[in-house]
């Protein structure tokens, strides 16, 4: 049998320091309302485990049992998420060198994105502590996942999405057997109908950070890029280009190098940290120009790229900190960048990149072409999902005669659309 030992300790407020025992359901500080995060008893896994040790263990996300919530194996719920390749694009057409521009292919997770990981470790945690009911507001992919592992372990799901989610999103939940509620609304307005839901039918709450595990499933993001690299002092990319929303993912992996380097696993340097928005909701690139440590919400927010829809994010602060102490930054892409990386980057890399994605890949090409990027630093850029999930842009017969005009799909290799992706 795998070895199974999770080194869980508390809970601690990331705002005011409060601790919480982690032996019952918790969803945000009991004291300020802010971000909880899960501790780790992080001596007892330096004594215990070497990191090379992971090698040999299941594959999925949960062979990093150490510093993850479960207790007892039996409570997990998988459906095999995790370990997503590394998958190297040929960059030079747009200004790297050979090897440097990679993408992590998030897509190929179970329900097509990396909610999986964040759903995995949230229901699995809320199964374990005696949940049977959980629920969320989602822009979408979140739901599916929910609902998929909620099915998986045995729980209800009940879900609540903006009207005008890309229709898959819809189907996936209805397949999965969750409850859904379609809200007139954005995001935020979901979460509104969710709260008062969950307080008048005592279900689990699982909001992106507004509980302490999804983080945890998506910090394994970073842990992975640690072992793919081969752990040691320059295991990691010098760039991670991460599509933001609620900010779950770069929260988690800056949380997991903080936990790698105290374990003596990787060295003190880290990547920097781009956060790439759309134009159309951008609050987080707003605060970061403004210098704030909070975003104001975004009004009337707008975008294709429906996981990046997200007005107001609870863990603004723990994003915009990432970013500063990295010395990363935060950019919008327009929605004609997006749509235009997007056929770019199936065109270079054979990836066919959800709208969030592809947002990350137009970022890149801009930070480049401003000289932010040099070409010549390792680059990974997050596919959090899959395009296929989403509703198709407009095809016409390939004709070969407009040049780099917005319908025209060609089948010429990397240079049948234009390389600029701004
Ligand atoms: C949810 C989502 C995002 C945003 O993720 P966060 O970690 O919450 O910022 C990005 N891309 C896709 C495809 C998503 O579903």
């Amino acid at each position: 049998m795998v070895r199974w030992t999770s080194f869980l300790s508390h809970l601690e407020c990331t705002a005011c320091g409060l601790e919480h025992a982690a032996d019952r359901l918790q969803t945000v500080c009991t004291q300020c309302g802010k971000v909880l995060f899960a501790r780790y008893d992080l001596a007892g896994v330096r004594a215990a485990t070497r990191p090379t040790d992971f090698a040999t263990r299941r594959w999925d996300m949960w062979r990093y049992s150490e510093l993850l919530p479960v207790q007892q194996p039996q409570h997990v719920v998988s459906l095999g998420e995790g370990l997503t390749p590394l998958v190297e694009v040929r960059g030079r057409d747009v200004g790297f060198e050979r090897g440097q521009l990679l993408v992590k292919d998030e897509g190929q997770n179970p329900t097509a994105s990396f909610k999986a990981r964040g759903l995995s470790a949230a229901i699995s945690r809320a199964k374990e502590l005696g949940a049977t009911d959980i629920a969320l507001p989602s822009a979408g992919n979140a739901g599916s996942a929910a609902a998929a592992y909620a099915a998986a372990g045995g729980l209800r799901a009940h879900v609540a999405m903006p009207r005008d989610v890309p229709d898959l999103n819809r189907v996936e939940t209805a397949i999965y057997g969750a409850e859904l509620t379609l809200i007139d609304g954005l995001i935020n307005d979901a979460g509104s109908f969710i709260r008062q839901q969950v307080q008048q039918h005592g279900w689990f709450d699982v909001s992106t950070l507004k509980e302490p595990y999804r983080q945890e499933g998506k910090k394994t993001m970073g842990i992975e890029l640690a072992e793919q690299g081969g752990w040691g002092d320059s295991c990691l990319p010098d760039v991670i280009v991460y599509p933001t929303g609620g900010g779950t993912g770069i929260v988690g992996m800056w949380k997991a190098f903080s936990e790698l380097e105290a374990l003596g696993w990787i060295g003190p340097k880290r990547p920097k940290m781009v956060v790439v928005q759309a134009a159309g909701c951008a609050p987080i690139v707003r605060a970061y120009e403004r210098g704030e440590q909070h975003a104001e919400p975004w009004p009337n927010a707008q975008t294709v790229a429906a996981g990046l829809r997200v007005p107001v994010a609870i863990g603004d602060y723990l994003i915009l900190d990432a970013v500063r102490a990295s010395g990363g930054t935060a950019l919008a892409v327009s929605e004609e960048a997006i749509a235009a990386a997007q056929r770019e980057m199936g065109n270079l890399a054979g990836i066919y990149a959800a709208p969030e994605a592809a947002a990350t890949w137009a970022a890149t090409c801009q930070l480049r072409q401003q000289g932010w990027l040099a070409g010549t630093e390792q680059v990974v850029l997050f596919c959090t999902g899959m395009g296929l999930k989403y509703a198709p842009p407009p095809l016409e017969e390939p004709s070969g005669q407009k040049e780099g005009a917005g319908g025209v799909w060609r089948s010429g290799g990397p240079h049948a659309t234009s390389a600029q992706a701004v």
